[in-house]
């Protein structure tokens, strides 16, 4: 480990998944010296591109949402031209009866999809003139959307879809805290129809679509990585912060592990971007206060099994965006993304690749087999569903133990917990998947956000070279 010897060092970011890098290279570009140390073998966290006999297979995110600030983030790393973007018009298909129903992304398909019978079709087109208020309590997803739709909205759309972003359970995710949009509609407007018409883009403004590199999502990682140089310190793991304050000034004690080497660090400013787990242990010397709300955040399992196919060995046309599955189809998969379709480059001439996941809150237990039986499963599941005739040619297991953090009932009292406790603690800051959405672009705004409030601290503690203006 080669850590410059600044002391206290300015800004230490602990955990080097998308949220750490993304914070790191923002304070790397106010000029603020920083350090980001990372707990793996390699930055990126959950995000992981891997390549095997010529099939191009993600392990973790398939793809992301195009945002703003994503965007940008992109372009200053100077990845425009890397940029992949999935056809917007790529169908979607949920399973039903064992068959796949091409979902409904726009209003006037929800009229005549298969998916919905007449009752829950009439309930979503009157929904607009049935003024509701959402009750004072936090209300489930499952809940809210049977007091406006019903049964058959829930299980056949809301909660495939609602698993295939949280993995989470519809009955225990809170709607005001994974989906504080709809929880806005409802209070402002008393219809999401309205609100959803009250809040549409202006005319020609860019809409977000999906996206990942020629090389894979890992591209994204790795290019921040490469950016903060020997800012960064892989194989380097934060056991404890402590605080300390001399002659006035406040500054943090970093305990480090880099393979058998023990070390203390001392920094001005901490900013943790582990997950809630890792960064309630790390912070059990700074204040107690951290431990109780940390310990509400749940994580769900998910499995991620990619397998490559012969083309010709596939019945369906596999076109598109990928499949969801109802909890009500009986299978194990929660849905399966078709690689090869959605971006170029994902497998050899001839081939097809799928990526599956299964787990998450409704099937925990599927986590705790091993590799191959998750593998012949999800991958006989996804044969029956797609008639594939033959077996996988190469196939890669993950299991992800705490993927993905629910957001469950009192989430948001929990977010406020922790934003009270490190408000407390001048210098500390947080950031990471847990806090305002999991998707990558929301980490990035989140991190974005993070990394500002740290630099105008330590503009405002004096320490040399920090301006006081915002980023940008
Ligand atoms: C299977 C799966 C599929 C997903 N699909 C999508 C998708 O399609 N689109 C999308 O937008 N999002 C998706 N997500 C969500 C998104 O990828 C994650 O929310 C996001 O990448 C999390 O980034 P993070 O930096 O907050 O956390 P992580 O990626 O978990 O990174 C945390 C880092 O902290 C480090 N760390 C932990 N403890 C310590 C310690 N003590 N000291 C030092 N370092 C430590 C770890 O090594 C790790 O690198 C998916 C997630 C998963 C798991």
């Amino acid at each position: 480990m080669s850590i410059p010897a600044l002391t206290p060092f300015p800004a230490v970011v602990i955990g080097g998944g998308i949220s750490g890098l993304a914070c790191a290279y923002r304070l790397q570009q106010a000029g603020i010296p920083v350090l980001l140390l990372d707990a793996g073998s390699r930055c990126g966290g959950v995000i992981s591109t891997r390549e095997i006999d010529g099939f191009r297979f993600e392990l973790g995110p398939q793809s992301f949402l195009s945002t703003e600030p994503l965007l940008k983030l992109i372009e200053g790393l100077g990845l425009n031209d890397e940029l992949l973007r999935a056809d917007s018009r790529a169908p979607r298909y949920i399973l039903l009866g064992g068959k796949l129903i091409p979902a409904p992304l726009a209003p006037p398909s929800l009229l005549t999809t298969r998916l919905l019978g007449p009752r829950t079709k009439w309930r979503l087109f009157t929904e607009i003139f049935r003024r509701t208020h959402p009750p004072a309590a936090d209300e489930s997803i499952a809940s809210f959307v049977r007091r406006k739709f019903g049964d058959e909205l829930l299980d056949r759309l809301v909660a495939p879809f609602v698993s295939g972003i949280y993995a989470g359970d519809p009955e225990r995710l809170s709607l005001r805290a994974a989906f504080p949009k709809l929880h806005e509609f409802e209070a402002k407007y008393g219809s999401i129809l309205r609100g959803a018409m009250k809040s549409r883009p202006a005319k020609g403004a860019p809409r977000s679509g999906l996206c990942s590199f020629r090389d894979g999502m890992e591209t994204l990682p790795r290019a921040l990585g490469a950016r903060l140089g020997d800012t960064l310190q892989t194989e380097t793991t934060v056991a404890e912060v402590r605080r300390g304050k001399t002659n006035g000034k406040s500054w943090f004690e970093l305990d480090v592990t880099y393979q058998d080497h023990h070390e203390t660090l001392t920094a001005s400013a901490v900013i943790v971007a582990a997950p809630a787990d890792a960064a309630s242990e790390i912070l059990k010397g700074v204040s107690k206060t951290f431990a109780a709300p940390f310990a509400r955040i749940d994580y769900a399992p998910v499995a991620v099994v990619a397998a490559g196919y012969r083309r010709d060995h596939v019945r369906h046309a596999g076109n598109g965006f990928g499949f969801l599955v109802p909890r009500s189809e009986g299978l194990h998969i929660l849905g399966t993304v078709w690689n090869s379709s959605l971006f170029p480059g994902r497998a050899p001439e001839e081939m097809a690749c799928f990526t599956s996941f299964a787990g998450g809150a409704t099937d925990p237990e599927l986590c705790e087999l091993s590799e191959d039986e998750i593998a012949e499963t999800a991958c006989g599941e996804v044969e029956q569903v797609l008639g594939i005739t033959g077996k996988p040619v190469t196939r890669m297991v993950h299991c992800h133990a705490r993927a993905l953090p629910q957001y469950n009932l009192g989430h948001s009292e929990t977010v406020s917990a922790l934003a009270a406790a490190t408000s407390s603690v001048p210098g500390l800051f947080l950031t990471g998947n847990y806090l305002s959405g999991p998707a990558i672009g929301a980490c990035v705004e989140q991190s974005n956000q993070t990394a500002d409030a740290a630099r105008i601290y330590l503009a405002s503690i004096g320490v040399a070279g920090v301006g006081a203006v915002a980023h940008a």
